[in-house]
């Protein structure tokens, strides 16, 4: 492994929480990196349109909203590396990131890594993914026209997805395990009142069919307990997503369901270690929040370094 190199604020992650951090890192002349596992953007790049980020009263697409968030990152000196990481380790007020490349060291670090989609774990789920089994209706809903499909979930995610497929299906089943719905009143308005959309309530998916692609899905009624079959040709899981925390578990041995603890300023127990967006507890999983997450973490990380120069702790 060669030398470490060193930074100021390292940012892990490439969303719009991180994005919002480099930006207010970048433009305080902190020496800033971030360090994303595949590309820019996170889930966000995904998203087809964002009605409720403030400024664009017609809405933006995902992927533009990033690119410009991240052009502006770099207009401010901020570095980007895809690079995975793997390791971080604390030592005093020093952070040493490891990734498959390098090995990076700084006072602050910002943990922005988001969440990964949650599976349902059923039969065909795996066997099938890519062959009508799908998490991203930007992605993979084009490929279903005049299909019909299934959408599982009963949230915000869900029901708008579900909403912007039926651009593109002869029908969109929803499938959800309880009756009332958590997504927001004006999705659930808008499905209801959606001639392609039926809903299945109080169902779950306990089988997903076909061999070489979807050919449709085994139902369950939570409380009667009937059976039965649907013919569709692509399902849509939309039941929550999981936070990218497993290479943390050294550092926080006692995390929260994968979610991480912090104070008012996003700071983790850990002095130092930021986390803001998915990974964080009670985050509200928005785009505009994430933002303003990451401009609280970068300002609160740059006082916090300041404070550990002033008392000696870290060199001027
Ligand atoms: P979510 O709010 O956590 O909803 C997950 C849904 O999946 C719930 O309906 C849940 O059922 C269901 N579910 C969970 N595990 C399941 C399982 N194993 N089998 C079957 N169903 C399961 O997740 P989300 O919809 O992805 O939303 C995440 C956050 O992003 C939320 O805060 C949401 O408000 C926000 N968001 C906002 C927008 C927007 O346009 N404003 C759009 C997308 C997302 P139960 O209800 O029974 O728990």
């Amino acid at each position: 492994m060669p030398d470490p190199i060193e930074y100021d604020i390292v940012i892990v992650g490439g969303g719009p929480a991180a994005l919002a951090a480099a930006i207010y890192a970048g433009r305080s002349e902190m020496r800033t990196l971030v360090l994303e596992r595949s590309g820019l953007g996170g889930q966000v790049a995904l998203t087809h349109a964002i009605e409720n980020y403030p400024g664009f009263p017609e809405g933006i697409a995902g992927p533009e909203l990033t690119t410009r968030m991240a052009a502006q990152a770099a207009r401010f000196g901020v570095e980007t590396r895809i690079e995975e990481v793997t390791r971080l380790d604390v030592e005093g007020p020093i952070k040493i990131l490891t990734t498959s490349e390098n090995c990076y060291r700084a006072p602050a670090v910002i943990l922005a890594m988001g969440a990964d989609p949650r599976k349902l774990n059923v039969p065909g789920e795996s066997e099938l993914r890519g062959r009508g089994v799908s998490y991203c209706a930007t992605c993979d809903g084009p490929f279903f026209r005049g299909k019909k499909l299934v959408v599982v979930g009963g949230g915000d995610t869900a029901l708008k997805e579900a909403l912007f497929l039926t651009h593109f299906a002869s029908e969109v089943v929803i499938v959800h395990r309880r009756d009332t719905f958590r997504a927001e009143k004006i999705y659930q308005t808008e499905a209801a009142g959606n001639p392609k959309i039926r809903f299945e309530p109080e169902t779950v998916v306990q089988r997903i069919l076909g061999e070489q692609k979807v050919e449709g899905v085994e139902l369950r009624h939570v409380k009667s307990e009937a059976v039965k079959k649907i013919d569709c040709e692509g399902v849509f899981i939309f039941v929550g997503r999981i936070p990218n925390t497993s290479f943390l578990k050294n550092v926080f041995p006692k995390q929260h369901g994968g979610q991480l603890e912090t104070d008012r300023d996003m700071m983790t127990c850990e002095p130092g270690l930021f986390a803001i967006g998915d990974v964080r507890q009670y985050s509200y999983r928005q785009i505009a929040a994430a933002v303003g997450e990451g401009a609280m973490a970068a300002i609160a990380a740059e006082n916090w370094i300041s404070a550990q120069k002033a008392e000696g702790k870290l060199k001027r």
